[in-house]
């Protein structure tokens, strides 16, 4: 039997147990506070961000704004980020992107304090994720983690093929399926254009696709009874849809996430989740010297 694997279930679980905690740090005084920065308007990043304030409201978090005029220089975004940094009041930062061409934004991004990092882009925190270490990790690869544990899968030695090698996405993701002992194979551009996806999909036992190509993979590619987790969010005339031809994939797929509806909801209540362990690193790393 075919399993559409919704993200909503698995999200508002989480969040309960959010809100929950958030609750016991009020009652010691402390309020988290998640502080977005916006360097000009981008249509995709304004949409993210509505879904960051309504899910920041509805676990207790408060969230602020700060925007930046679309031409600012890199040393003044630089020097917006250390004043956020060192403002005790603030628990986590999350960096709008894509940022105007001028600016640099790994630099930019590489500046956030590693402990107020909830969107775990730091090197600090991608070296906790590379080292197996708990840290602050990118949300969206955490999601796609949990969406597979939720199948009941053992990952051991299983053929687990991730298309899209993003730092935020398919690196990460790789990375966590590595530690569970799967075989782990990583697609991107070059593996579409040498023609060999195709070949990789047909042996993928777990197939995580995040790219932004709308019907990248065919759905008779799908090995039967294969857990699809697809990523991608792409607009189209007809509203949203994910890399993965979903119709035809469902067919042969054991587990299968929908776009819209799947790893979206997921990836912001992991957000969330990582502004309370923002909060808990602040509050015993800091005192521990920063050790790791
Ligand atoms: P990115 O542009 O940083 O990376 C895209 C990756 O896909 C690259 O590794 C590239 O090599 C690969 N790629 C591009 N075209 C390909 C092709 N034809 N064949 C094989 N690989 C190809 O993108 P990203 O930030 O990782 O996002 C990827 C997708 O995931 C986008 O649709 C984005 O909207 C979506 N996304 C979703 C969430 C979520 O919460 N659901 C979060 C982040 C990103």
């Amino acid at each position: 039997m075919n399993k559409i694997l919704y993200g909503k279930s698995i999200a508002d679980g989480m969040m309960r147990k959010v809100a929950v905690e958030i609750t016991e740090l009020k009652k010691r005084n402390t309020v988290p506070l998640l502080m977005t920065l916006e360097v000009g308007e981008d249509p995709a990043s304004k949409v993210y961000m509505t879904s960051q304030r309504r899910n920041a409201a509805k676990v207790g978090i408060e969230l602020e704004t700060i925007e930046l005029a679309e031409g600012v220089s890199q040393k003044r975004l630089l020097g917006v980020l250390d004043n956020i940094n060192r403002d005790p009041y603030i628990s986590g930062v999350i960096l709008q992107m894509p940022l105007p061409s001028h600016l640099d934004a790994k630099m930019a991004q590489w500046n956030i304090d590693r402990f107020k990092d909830v969107e775990g882009v730091t090197p600090y925190n991608l070296g906790r994720l590379f080292l197996g270490v708990p840290g602050l990790m990118p949300c969206t690869a955490q999601a796609i983690a949990a969406m597979i544990k939720s199948t009941g899968v053992d990952l051991r030695g299983k053929e687990v093929v991730v298309i899209g090698n993003s730092d935020i996405v398919g690196k990460p993701v790789a990375i966590m399926m590595l530690k569970e002992e799967a075989t782990v194979t990583v697609c991107h551009i070059a593996t579409d254009q040498k023609g060999y996806l195709e070949e990789h999909v047909r042996r993928a036992e777990i197939l995580i696709v995040a790219t932004g190509n709308p019907s990248l993979i065919k759905g008779e590619w799908i090995k039967e009874g294969a857990i699809v987790i697809d990523a991608g969010i792409n607009s189209v005339d007809n509203g949203i849809v994910g890399d993965v031809e979903f119709e035809e994939a469902s067919k042969r797929a054991s587990f299968i996430t929908p776009v819209p509806g799947g790893v979206g909801a997921v990836t912001v209540a992991y957000l969330m989740k990582n502004v309370v362990e923002a909060v808990k690193m602040q509050q015993t790393e800091n005192s521990l010297g920063k050790k790791v």
